[in-house]
């Protein structure tokens, strides 16, 4: 619920944090051994300079490390996100681990949305319910009229206008507009 009303950046920041100490160990492991490979390890190979400049040469060397530090850091994150969303972390891991980055597109594209508990009964409960379906809670707010999602600061429905005053929300949701 504190998601709906949390300003981008932070919700941004709580992102990042679920990824793992050990994906961004093997993220920059991976972008140093990158750097390593083409700087170091394959001059010394061919006994001869690259043709290729050594602008476009630093730019290709940085892609490749970025790219493959980030495919680190999202696999990091794809543990972390799939639990709280009710998704099978092994399945998605075989997925997303197959070459080409198609299984990690895939998983963007039907990741379920988040799960939370609700706070009456503890049942498990997509975030974008208003209602527990297990026992009638209601766990954000709705408009009384059309039943669109509502922030907890709006006094109107954005969808059908309806002044959410007059629906007389339960206490707990009239905590919030009055913090
Ligand atoms: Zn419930
Ligand atoms: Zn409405």
């Amino acid at each position: 619920m504190s998601a709906e009303i949390a300003p981008l950046e932070s919700r941004i920041t709580d992102e990042l944090r679920l990824i793992p100490r050990w994906s961004i160990a093997c993220a920059l492991v991976m972008f140093v051994a990158v750097q390593y490979y083409f700087w170091v390890f394959l001059p010394a190979l061919r006994h001869s300079s690259s043709h290729i400049p050594a602008l476009l040469h630093l730019y290709l060397t940085t892609s490749v490390g970025a790219l493959l530090a980030l495919y680190f850091l999202m696999v990091g994150y794809i543990t972390r996100d799939a639990p709280r969303r009710g998704m099978n972390v092994r399945v998605w891991m075989i997925c997303v681990v197959i070459p080409g980055g198609i299984g990690a597109v895939l998983y963007f594209l039907l990741r379920q949305p988040l799960l939370e508990t609700c706070p009456s009964c503890g049942a498990s409960i997509e975030s974008e319910y208003h209602f527990c379906p297990q026992c009638a809670y209601q766990v954000s707010g709705c408009c009384g009229r059309c039943f669109a999602s509502t922030r907890m600061t709006d006094l109107y429905c954005t969808r059908c206008g309806h002044d959410l005053a007059s629906d007389h929300p339960p206490e707990r949701l009239h905590a919030f507009l009055h913090e």
